[in-house]
């Protein structure tokens, strides 16, 4: 598949990887927009929530677990999980992906908006 998580799953393309199984990749994102701001994929290309059928109930969940055992490594007390569905909800990388954000010190940033 010619999908740049495609890619980086396939260790094609260069990324900080911090975990990784038979279903599963995390990675540091490239334009961070928290002091921790990782990305989960699945192995197998979907392209959003909204292509999403019964049976990836496994692998949302398998994101979800995923994105909390690494931050429970990273240490991270408070996180935020998004997922941007479609360009309108402000997807541009058309390979599911969990957004894991957190990190930040000061309590005025814990409630900030996810922009990007
Ligand atoms: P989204 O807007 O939800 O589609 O998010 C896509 C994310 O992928 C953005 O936060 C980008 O910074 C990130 N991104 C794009 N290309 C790469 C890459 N090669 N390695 C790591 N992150 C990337
Ligand atoms: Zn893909």
């Amino acid at each position: 598949m010619d999908c740049i998580f495609c890619k980086i799953s396939r260790r094609e393309v260069l990324a900080t990887v911090v975990f990784e199984d038979a279903d599963v990749m995390a990675f540091d994102d490239i334009h961070p927009q928290a002091p921790v701001h990782i990305l989960v994929i699945p192995r197998t290309h979907i392209q959003s929530i909204a292509h999403i059928e019964a049976d990836h109930n496994d692998v949302i969940a398998k994101l979800v677990y995923t994105a909390k055992h690494i931050a429970a490594e990273k240490g991270l007390a408070g996180y935020k999980l998004v997922f941007n569905v479609g360009r309108q909800g402000g997807q541009v990388v058309d390979h599911l992906h969990l957004h894991l954000l957190g990190g930040w010190e000061k309590p005025e940033d814990w409630k900030k908006g996810f922009k990007i």
